[in-house]
């Protein structure tokens, strides 16, 4: 157990105070980015639900992360709202005291009514993704042919639940969403939500990334720039992903992650659990250490302390920092399987 203040380093000297916890790798849309129809159609093996954490599993291993100076847990996927009684999960993890932070991040399509719920047990931030407002173009990347109108209903209800500001996340793919990213600055031109511009990157080895299709963060900023007025903001913590902008005429966020063409490698402290319990030190990985076999074979807290440890200490990702046209092609971890 470490004292509050501390928490365990690795070779590059990134402490691990971020965590991710994915919940399931199953999916209710087929974004080409990320679960390409292709690859993830009935043929594809997803999981069985004996091999999933139980909500048991995954607080028990969340506590011991946060003994180690984990502060931050996020709930991801895969959609996470698919897996059943989210709600009893995130209870669990809010009695967790030294956790200042429980996220979700979810493509809000599921029953607006359900912030509540997400809320009153105990969810702090609420993260969503939509990757434009015109729904021919949402409907050609969530491939699933999901309406507009209900995401903006989520989101919507999350402001009003209490969740503002709300982080809405979208992907940008060059000739595919690029038109979208002033209609989507218009309109989350508002103090109660967090416009987050995310670079296409090459997770997994099914979505055919190639670096043409990105469109980089400085692009990105210079055609917002040519409509509005927008200053750079101090990160908020040491590690944030997002490069944070603020219009000084309304006031408004907006965020640019630039995990392709500027690496944040240097400072991240982010720990990833897949649904099946393995320890992922990096989004790009290969493998995994598997905790899921500690925990049903009978680990301690101790040896799971010492096996997080273990493999944080020898920890020396920076794949993004890296990335070249042979690295897109490795085999690695899908990231709805990962978790983003
Ligand atoms: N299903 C949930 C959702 O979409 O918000 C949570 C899981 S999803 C894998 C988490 C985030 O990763 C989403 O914001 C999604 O847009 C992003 N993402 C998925 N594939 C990506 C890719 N190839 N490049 C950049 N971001 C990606
Ligand atoms: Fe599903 Fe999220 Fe991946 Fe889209 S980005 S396919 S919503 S897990
Ligand atoms: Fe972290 Fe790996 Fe992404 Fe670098 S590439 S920022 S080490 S997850």
């Amino acid at each position: 157990m470490l004292n509050p203040d501390e928490t365990l380093e690795d070779l590059l000297g990134r402490g691990l105070r971020d965590l991710r916890i994915s919940v399931t790798d199953r999916c209710n849309f087929r974004c080409t980015y990320c679960m390409p129809k292709e690859v993830f159609n009935r043929d594809h093996a997803f999981l069985p639900h004996a091999e999933l954490l139980t909500f048991e599993e995954i607080a028990r291993l969340a506590a011991v992360f946060v003994s180690l100076g984990t502060r931050k847990l996020r709930l991801t996927g895969g959609e996470p709202l698919m897996r059943r009684d989210l709600e009893t999960l995130i209870a669990m993890l809010a009695e967790l005291d030294r956790a200042e932070d429980i996220a979700l991040t979810t493509n809000g399509s599921f029953s607006p009514e359900r912030v509540h719920s997400l809320r009153a047990a105990g969810l702090r931030r609420m993260t969503v993704s939509l990757d434009s407002l015109d729904d021919a173009v949402f409907m050609a990347m969530n491939d699933v042919q999901f309406p507009v109108i209900q995401v903006l209903a989520w989101i919507e209800e999350s402001i009003a639940a209490g969740f503002a500001p709300v982080k809405v996340n979208m992907v940008v793919k060059r000739g595919v969403n690029d038109d979208s990213l002033l209609p989507m600055a218009r309109h989350f031109n508002r103090p109660d939500t967090i416009l987050r511009y995310i670079e296409y990157m090459d997770v997994g080895h099914t979505n055919g990334w190639r670096m043409d299709d990105v469109v980089p963060a400085a692009e990105i900023l210079r055609r917002l720039q040519a409509e509005m007025p927008l200053e750079p903001l101090d990160p908020n913590y040491r590690g944030e992903v997002a490069q944070r902008y603020r219009n000084t005429d309304t006031g408004a966020e907006i965020g640019l992650v630039a995990s392709v063409t500027q690496p944040f490698c240097g400072d991240c402290s982010r720990a990833r659990i897949s649904a099946d319990g393995k320890l992922f030190t990096c989004l790009f990985a290969i493998g995994g250490a598997d905790l899921k076999a500690l925990l049903r074979g009978g680990a301690s807290d101790d040896d799971l302390r010492a096996a997080i440890t273990g493999v944080w200490q020898k920890r020396i990702d920076r794949y993004s920092e890296l990335r070249t046209a042979q690295t897109a092609d490795l085999p690695k971890v899908e990231m709805s399987f990962i978790g983003g």
